[in-house]
């Protein structure tokens, strides 16, 4: 049972609140009965309309990927490259679409949902969801380095929120280091060009966690739903 504006809200009808006003002007019909009563519940299994239009509605679903490298995190590609939607199996019938983007080459966790509004939310820069990533770089970062990550280094005219940086290991003789970056933001490329910034490009990257949500148990290119608890906690 949801509330008949979130329904509405999820199906990209209009937002939340776009579609209580449409609710409360008395477009919207439920099994045939107009209803004006915000916080009206409903089913999946409800005939809704709005201005007599059927409401197509799906079962909201949640599933957190390990992505591989070599998928590109989109729903389409003009390139006709793998896309992350090509690795779910066919159980999977509702049209999901991945939350927020990781590169071609990036690996680790990436959620993919046809709850748009959970989507935008955690997408917001308002919502700052903490995103943790491991970064294999050239050359070993100095503690001055790592400690400008943290307070933000400037990246395009723009200095980046504060991070969380630790070195985690580094390869004296191949001059490699691996990195632990933790941000909020998601900006195009952000890890990459911040490492860069500070002088260490990045050779591989991988995403290993976002909010409280870890890839503990899926393997690359495998996927599992979220619980109904994760799911509650993320919203
Ligand atoms: N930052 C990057 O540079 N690439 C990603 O894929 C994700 C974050």
């Amino acid at each position: 049972m949801e509330r008949l504006q979130k329904v509405l809200a999820h199906a990209g009808v209009a937002s939340r609140r776009g579609s209580e006003t449409l609710i409360s002007e008395g477009h919207v019909k439920v099994n045939g009965e107009t209803v004006t009563t915000l916080g009206t519940k409903v089913t999946h299994h409800d005939h809704i309309t709005v201005d007599e239009m059927p409401i197509q509605l799906e079962m909201p679903v949640y599933l957190l990927m390990n992505k591989p490298r070599q998928a590109v995190s989109t729903v389409h590609d003009d390139k006709k490259r793998r896309t992350v939607i090509d690795l779910l199996d066919e159980d999977v019938k509702e049209r999901v679409y991945p939350v927020g983007r990781l590169d071609y080459d990036t690996t680790g966790l990436l959620l993919l949902t046809n709850d748009g509004e959970l989507a935008n939310q955690l997408t917001h820069p308002k919502y700052e969801v903490e995103k943790t990533y491991i970064a294999k770089v050239q050359g070993i970062p100095t503690n001055d380095e790592l400690k400008t990550l943290r307070k933000g280094v400037k990246v395009e005219g723009r200095v980046t929120a504060p991070a969380k940086s630790k070195l985690v290991s580094s390869d004296h003789n191949k001059k490699t280091a691996i990195v632990s970056l933790t941000i909020h933001e998601g900006k195009n490329h952000q890890v990459k060009k911040m490492l860069q910034a500070v002088g260490h490009p990045v050779m591989k990257l991988k995403r290993e966690s976002y909010a409280f949500l870890t890839l503990k148990g899926v393997q690359p290119g495998e996927y599992r739903h979220l619980t109904p608890e994760e799911v509650k906690q993320l919203k």
